[in-house]
């Protein structure tokens, strides 16, 4: 069943906003435009086989973006740090999108941000700093969002860790305390659930997490549930900061993660997304991909 009312999905074709055009789609709701750089690719088509109406537009592009809005209820927006390497591309291409909303008279955007580390930490942090700053923007030009600070994704554990000659895993990070995640696919439903809540969700900043522990605990039952040994590395941060490019930045957010008291909210997730999984949900699920 299709709907009048119309989601513009951007990043439709990627994991977070894969998992929204399809619990939108799935909700009858909702229309979903999809939005891509390329609709001839497979996962473009395969939404438009799904029922979703595929628009090709670049954040980058102004005048596109303004078309892939344009008439559109409500719009989700994430935008892919690790494309680019660049906070104020990021930033920019997330205040083009709010901008075109705001003409466009877009009721409701969702936006998938993150904290301003370096206000609460001092230390820079591209990949949640850029998010932070499009936040306050949102908010600056009175424009109708909710935003979604998504956790550390359960999926990482399969995409960071490294295979071993016997067949086991490592994984190293800079981390001791506990650490919230979830899996990427629960925030599809969570944010369908936003967007059918308006006068609820207007306003609010929402921590997206499915479990919290330490990544010892995490390795463990991945150990534990798969019968595949995972090791957690826990490197000094200085040293994890200096392991390839980009780790600096993640070395600066596993820092937040322990000491900047980030606020992340199962149970409020659970509401939202009644099937969000644990780890050990998501871990027995998924045994086959270790
Ligand atoms: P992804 O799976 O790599 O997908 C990226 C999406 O962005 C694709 O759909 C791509 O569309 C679209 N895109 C990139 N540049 C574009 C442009 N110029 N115009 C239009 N679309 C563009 O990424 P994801 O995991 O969903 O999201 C990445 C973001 O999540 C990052 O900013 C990261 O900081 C954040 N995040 C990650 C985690 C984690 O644990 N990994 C946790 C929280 C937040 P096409 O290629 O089809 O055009």
């Amino acid at each position: 069943m299709s709907s009048s009312k119309i989601i513009t999905v951007f990043g439709a074709t990627g994991a977070q906003g894969g998992a929204v055009a399809e619990s939108l789609l799935s909700s009858g709701s909702f229309s979903v435009r999809a939005i891509t750089r390329n609709p001839e690719s497979d996962k473009a088509k395969a939404l438009k086989g799904k029922g979703a109406t595929v628009v090709k537009a670049s954040m980058d592009d102004a005048e596109s973006i303004a078309g892939a809005v344009e008439g559109s209820y409500g719009v989700f927006l994430v935008t892919n740090y690790w494309e680019y390497n660049d906070k104020e591309r990021e930033v920019r291409q997330g205040k083009a999108v709010a901008d075109a909303c705001k003409k466009a008279g877009v009721s409701h955007l969702v936006y998938s941000g993150l904290e301003l580390v370096k206000e609460i930490t001092g230390r820079n942090c591209d990949h949640f700093d850029g998010k932070g700053e499009v936040e306050k923007y949102l908010d600056s030009i009175g424009l109708p969002n909710t935003s979604v600070r998504v956790s550390f994704y359960y999926e990482n554990f399969l995409s960071f860790s490294q295979k071993n000659e016997d067949g086991s895993y490592s994984i190293a990070f800079s981390m001791n305390g506990p650490m919230d995640a979830v899996s990427v696919k629960d925030v599809g439903p969570a944010v369908a659930a936003i967007f059918s809540k308006p006068e609820e969700f207007i306003g609010k900043k929402i921590g997206l997490s499915g479990d919290r522990k330490t990544l010892k605990e995490y390795c463990d039952l991945v150990t534990k549930l798969t019968g595949v040994s995972m090791t957690y590395i826990k490197m000094l941060n200085d040293d994890y900061a200096k392991l390839f490019p980009g780790s600096d930045d993640l070395a600066a957010m596993f820092h937040y993660y322990e000491f900047g008291n980030p606020v992340r909210d199962i149970s409020l997730t659970k509401k939202l997304n009644p099937n969000a999984k644990s780890f050990t949900e998501w871990v027995t699920e998924n045994k086959a991909l270790f």
